[in-house]
């Protein structure tokens, strides 16, 4: 399709960031478009928009790009996922690792409710352990995670396969 297209086209593909060997997919080429960022966000209203969808939980940093335009759209709540000692409130969190080292993500007690619908969005799925850490933090207060969403999927490392069954969306591979 012509919008994918465009999408895809407007990642910028950096090689050797943030380190050598790393070949980094850039969306903030992909904002500079304002018809590709709209028709992302477009495609995530269309899918959501009539699940019932109460949570948009956005992964930080580039998941709070994502996010917002999407609950906005189908009144859902925003409620950011964020690295440790970021949010003010009584939090809980999820260690997850990385290739060296670990990595923490926390969500504020009581953003999220036991009845809550939500949707998960990053803008890309390398290992899947990032959106491992956010699924579990929003099963563990006993709501469901119906999908994640992602604008890039690096299909090769497997990530999906994190995911312990529940969907994933994405618009580019
Ligand atoms: P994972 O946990 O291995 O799936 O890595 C996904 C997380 O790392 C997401 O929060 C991404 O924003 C970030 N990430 C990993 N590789 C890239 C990249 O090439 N471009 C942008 N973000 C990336």
């Amino acid at each position: 399709e012509g919008r994918i297209q465009r999408i895809a086209s407007s990642i910028r593909v950096i090689p050797n960031f943030p380190k050598p060997g790393v070949i980094f997919q850039d969306i903030t080429t992909l904002l500079l478009d304002p018809k590709a960022f709209r028709d992302t966000i477009d495609f995530f209203v269309e899918r959501y928009g009539d699940k019932k969808i109460s949570v948009v939980a956005g992964v930080e940093a580039r998941g709070f790009i994502f996010g917002p335009p999407v609950a906005l759209a189908i009144g859902a709540k925003f409620v950011p996922l964020r690295k440790p000692k970021k949010l003010p409130g009584e939090v809980i969190s999820e260690e997850y690792s990385l290739e060296y080292g670990s990595d923490k993500l926390e969500m504020h007690v009581g953003a999220v409710q036991p009845n809550d619908r939500a949707i998960v969005i990053d803008d890309l799925i390398a290992t899947g352990g990032t959106l491992c850490a956010a699924i579990k933090l929003i099963e563990r207060v006993g709501a469901e995670v119906v999908e994640c969403a992602c604008v890039i999927e690096l299909p090769e490392l497997k990530g999906r396969e994190k995911l312990g069954g529940r969907p994933l969306f994405v618009l580019v591979k």
